[in-house]
């Protein structure tokens, strides 16, 4: 096993944007557990009818079905060279499992995306997303040319259910008592590198690569 990569934030940190230039730059596969489950609720899997009353009013799923479908996911051949988490772990059972699962052949990094809640509701609540194409939206900082219209594919832009702001209150508040005790979690295991989220999405994914460098470097002082 290689390197895990894990991306660490509140919901609307920019996790996902990150991810994927992350992934592209390191050559590791991107594993999202709400993509994992988006799926799932779009195909109506049995698992995606578990998932869909927790997703829907902003809780997370119990920690059993999505250790198993993370377990699942990364057993395949992409990520035998290691991987990169964006939105697992998000409890300290799920990252206990995750540790243990690893054992101590993995490289291990957690990446904190810092940033204040203000500013998640606001990138949040006002984010689009096309029903025809994977283009994102924003309706202050990237709006579409045309209200309501994808301008890549035509599609209709719509808001996800759990972008609506008491849901995102509601994920913030499970977000501040659930997932950022990681924080701490990784920190005590000397695996973390905080950065801060507030920037242009550019700088943030330089500032991540230039954490993950100092991580490695660091690193390799220490087994030298
Ligand atoms: P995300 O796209 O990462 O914000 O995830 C969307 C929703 O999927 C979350 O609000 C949770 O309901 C569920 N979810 C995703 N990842 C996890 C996880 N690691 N643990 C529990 N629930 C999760």
């Amino acid at each position: 096993m290689g390197r895990v990569v894990i991306l660490l934030g509140a919901p609307g940190a920019g996790k996902g944007t990150q991810a994927a230039q992350l992934s592209k730059n390191l050559g590791l596969a991107h594993i999202s557990t709400g993509d994992l489950f988006r799926e799932n609720l779009k195909n109506n899997t049995p698992l995606g009818d578990q998932a869909r009353e927790f997703m829907n009013s902003g809780r997370l799923v119990p920690d059993a079905l999505v250790i198993e479908m993370l377990f699942d996911r990364v057993s395949k051949p992409d990520c035998e060279v290691g991987y990169l988490l964006d939105g697992f772990p998000r409890t300290i059972p799920q990252a206990a499992a995750l540790e243990e699962a690893l054992g101590t052949d993995a490289d291990v990094v957690a990446l904190s995306i810092e940033i204040r809640d203000a500013a998640i509701i606001e990138r949040a609540t006002g984010r689009l997303l096309c029903r025809g194409c994977t283009a994102i939206y924003h309706r202050t900082f990237s709006p579409p040319a045309q209200a309501g219209v994808c301008g890549e594919c035509g599609g209709e832009l719509f808001q996800r259910e759990d972008d609506q702001e008491e849901v995102v209150a509601k994920r913030l508040n499970v977000y501040h008592a659930e997932t950022a005790p990681l924080v701490e979690y990784y920190s005590d295991r000397d695996l973390l590198v905080g950065v801060n989220g507030e920037q242009a999405p550019d700088q943030v994914t330089e500032a991540l690569l230039a954490g993950l460098s100092a991580s490695c470097a660091a690193d390799d002082r220490g087994s030298n």
